[in-house]
């Protein structure tokens, strides 16, 4: 074993972060664990990670799961296409592997929803098998240790990291020193600002902490300006009925419920005095579109909701209306009774407009 390996190692043993995921390494935990954790920070999973395996135990479990259990499960999580592709590859491990999730990254791979490095950080912690897992982590942390300059998000970069850190791949431990970046990573090699090289097991060993050029790489190129779309959200309700809709079945929040809300044509901004006349203009279309007559009508709290390359800036009515008799059938709509409000996976996008 390579001296800087050891000594990665040793270091993970005596500063590992103690996850629930990693205290009972089974694929199902990992697999599991893994895709909750992409584009979601380690504290925020532990609790659904927690709540899903009560719910779900196994993989059969999972596939045996219908659409709005396992989305309830995800709700809040964001990303849904996650835990839909982690069902439909359940099913896939179920009808086509027996039940046994398959045990190489090769294998993996064929399954929904999981890509190179998933299937690495499956088959290397739950399996040993010795492939390594480069992450966003891992990248970071080869940028510096060599003084990569090139942009990471070239595929070029990944090729690299994987080859340097694959040289350094010990037989033995091939989960454990995947594991061992992605905290020196999280934890040391940091992503936003300066990284605390004085508690590496590397750092006389580093290219970037030798030059003092830590934030000079990693080599990220800009990002593009995320499209903004003016929503208004309406908060419709009569008695102890509230409506809802259903999203499509493709594409952003896909299948999810949500509160109805239409795209605003302008750009002006909610506080905005051509905001406000527009926002007001679509409500009362809406509503005379639907056949509802507004017993009151309140302005709520603009509010943002930031997707990966989308934000809404929204505009929130609460609207008391005589009756909901007209859109009692009238799908997408949903008439649904208070009481039952629970059941319905509502994205956190909607969180202001809560009732
Ligand atoms: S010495 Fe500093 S910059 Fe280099 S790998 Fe360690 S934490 Fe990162």
């Amino acid at each position: 074993m390579k001296n800087d390996t050891k000594r990665l190692l040793d270091w993970y043993d005596a500063e590992r972060r103690i996850l629930p995921w990693r205290e009972d390494p089974t694929p199902y935990h990992v697999w599991l664990s893994e895709i909750m954790l992409q584009q979601t920070r380690v504290e925020a999973v532990k609790e659904y990670y927690a709540r899903f395996l009560e719910a779900l135990p196994d993989v059969a479990a999972l596939a045996a799961a219908d659409e709005d259990t396992y989305l309830k499960l995800w709700e809040g999580l964001g990303y849904y296409s996650r835990v839909r592709n982690l069902h439909k590859a359940a099913v896939t491990v179920m009808e086509d592997y027996g039940g046994e999730i398959p045990g190489t990254a090769k294998e993996l791979r064929k399954l929904s929803g999981i890509g190179e490095y998933t299937a690495a950080a499956i088959a290397s912690i739950a399996f040993g098998e010795p492939v390594s897992s480069v992450d966003g982590n891992l990248l970071r942390v080869f940028a510096r240790r060599t003084m990569y300059r090139e942009s990471v998000k070239d595929p070029a970069a990944k090729k690299a990291a994987y080859d340097y850190f694959m040289e350094r791949m010990p037989e033995d431990r091939p989960g454990d020193y995947n594991q061992a970046l992605m905290d020196l990573g999280a934890t040391v090699c940091l992503p936003n600002g300066e990284p605390e090289c004085f508690r590496c097991p590397w750092a006389d060993l580093c290219a970037a902490h030798e030059q003092g050029a830590e934030l000079e790489v990693p080599v990220v190129p800009a990002k593009k300006a995320r499209r903004v779309e003016h929503r208004n959200v309406y908060r419709l309700h009569c008695g102890n009925e509230l409506l809802l809709s259903k999203r499509p079945d493709t594409g952003l929040l896909a299948g999810l419920y949500e509160y109805p809300n239409d795209l605003k044509p302008g750009d002006h901004t909610a506080r905005s005095a051509a905001g406000k006349r527009e926002a007001k203009e679509l409500l009362d279309a809406f509503l005379e579109a639907h056949g509802l007559t507004p017993v009151s009508v309140f302005p709520l709290p603009a509010a943002r909701h930031i997707f990966s390359h989308v934000e809404w800036h929204m505009t929130g009515f609460d609207v008391e209306v005589e009756s909901l008799d007209s859109v009692r059938e009238t799908a997408p709509l949903l008439v649904v009774s208070l009481a039952d409000l629970d059941r319905y996976s509502i994205p956190a996008a909607f969180d202001a407009y809560k009732y």
